[in-house]
């Protein structure tokens, strides 16, 4: 039994949800820690949770341009004296006296004395007497010391993607390095007699490997250090080699093809012999099969070598995986309810991830189409559409008006 412990017999096809499972439970460690400049952590993954140094807001301030002023005067007189002013950065250092008020700017610190702010569209200046024209409750228009959050509360956990969103509020503390996963490094190569680099001429019999790049395009997108091992002939010693030399230089090996069934023997044998390798077929579609497991000192994925299955295989199942190695914290990815405009041919047996084209109504309902071809091989499918229709494993034939679930593309396939 290898590493992975697979209980499912021989030829029966393993559910998608048992296959993501069993990698998950495959990948328990997490990378080195390095610090970085907050500037250069875009897309970065959180190695620890981030605490407030300060409580947010760091004292009470103004939410508007106006006057502040102490609420209970104006139950004696809506009439103040103006006394001075606060500019956000340049507090009014005195405490404000009964009867008196201060113009006051959006972000000033609040003067001693004040407990409240009226806008200044709802006063009459007479040179130093402010008249409002409207009452004024205790707090209105403050921004409270510590509302957001307080001194030494978690703000951001450990294993959070870092987004400009992330990057404000970091900022917004005061932090200019923070500690992150390192990247991990991610090698790639092709296997295949019939594959051709680009700008060579083809021969007959001959195709250009695409798969490879669209995993690097996709692996960049994760922030991943990428070695490029090229396309590796059917032999055997050099397919070996490449496997030995990427273990060593790489946390991750990715491969496609050659994972099918009657496929090259030796690409098993080699996987078996230098690691703990299983080779899946996985009820989804596309992309049956698929091979999986660990080299000495890597985690090894062998995706189909059918353009759309090697894309959609890495999509929904190796990028996850590599993103838990990463150290990141897996979010469900967010999946809606479409209404859908044409029919759908489908067996009972696989899990699928149909090609969609979504769209929004003027009502903001949506509705999906299924992209023009369905076939795993014509990778041009991908490019007319939006998003995944997926469709159960027990589902069948649908109907145009039915509902389905859709999720869209995010960053690695949508740019
Ligand atoms: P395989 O999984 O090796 O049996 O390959 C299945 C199909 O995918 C065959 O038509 C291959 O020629 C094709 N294929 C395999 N690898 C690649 C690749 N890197 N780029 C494009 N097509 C590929
Ligand atoms: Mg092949």
């Amino acid at each position: 039994m290898s590493s992975c412990d697979i209980a499912s017999p021989k030829n029966s096809m393993m559910p998608f949800e048992e296959a993501m499972s069993l990698m998950f439970n495959n990948i328990n460690t997490l990378p080195s820690v390095e610090s970085i400049s907050l500037t250069m952590s875009l897309g970065r993954i959180l190695a620890a949770d981030i605490t407030s140094p300060v409580n947010m807001p760091p004292f009470d301030n103004s939410a508007m341009d106006g006057y502040a002023l102490r609420s209970d005067d104006l139950k004696n007189s809506m009439s103040l004296t103006l006394v001075g002013t606060a500019f956000a950065g340049t507090p009014y250092e005195l405490a404000v006296e009964s009867g008196n008020c201060i113009r006051i700017m959006t972000g000033a610190q609040l003067p001693q004395g004040c407990d409240s702010v009226i806008m200044q569209e709802l006063v009459d200046v007479d040179g130093s007497k402010i008249t409002m024209n409207s009452a004024v409750s205790k707090g209105n228009n403050i921004r409270h010391c510590g509302s957001e959050f307080s001194l030494g509360d978690t703000v951001l956990k450990q294993g959070e993607v870092i987004s400009a969103r992330h990057i404000a509020l970091i900022a917004s503390l005061g932090l200019k390095t923070i500690e992150v996963f390192k990247s991990l490094t991610v090698g790639i190569f092709s296997t295949g007699d019939e594959l051709v680099e680009l700008g060579l001429p083809l021969k007959a019999g001959q195709i250009y490997d695409s798969n490879r790049f669209a995993i690097i395009a996709q692996l960049q997108k994760m922030n991943m250090n990428i070695i490029d091992y090229g396309v590796i002939k059917d032999d055997p010693q050099l397919i070996k080699n490449a496997f030995e030399q990427a273990n060593l230089e790489a946390d991750v090996v990715i491969t496609s093809g050659g994972v099918s069934v009657g496929e090259a023997d030796f690409t098993k044998d080699i996987l078996q012999e230098i690691g703990n390798i299983d080779f899946w077929k996985i009820a989804m579609k596309p992309g049956k099969p698929m091979a999986f497991g660990r080299l000495s000192d890597s985690l090894f994925f062998g995706l189909p070598g059918n353009p759309v299955s090697a894309m959609v295989t890495f999509y929904q199942l190796a990028k996850p995986a590599i993103q838990k190695l990463s150290g990141q914290t897996l979010k469900e990815s967010l999946r809606l309810s479409a209404t859908l405009t044409n029919n759908i041919k489908k067996r009972a047996g696989r899990l699928e991830f149909q090609r969609g084209i979504a769209s929004t109504n003027l009502k903001g309902e949506l509705s999906v189409s299924t992209a023009s071809s369905q076939s795993s091989g014509m990778v041009g499918s991908m490019c007319n559409a939006n998003c995944f229709i997926i469709l159960p494993q027990a589902q069948e034939n649908l109907s145009v008006g039915d509902n389905v679930i859709v999720e869209l593309f995010d960053s690695n396939l949508q740019g």
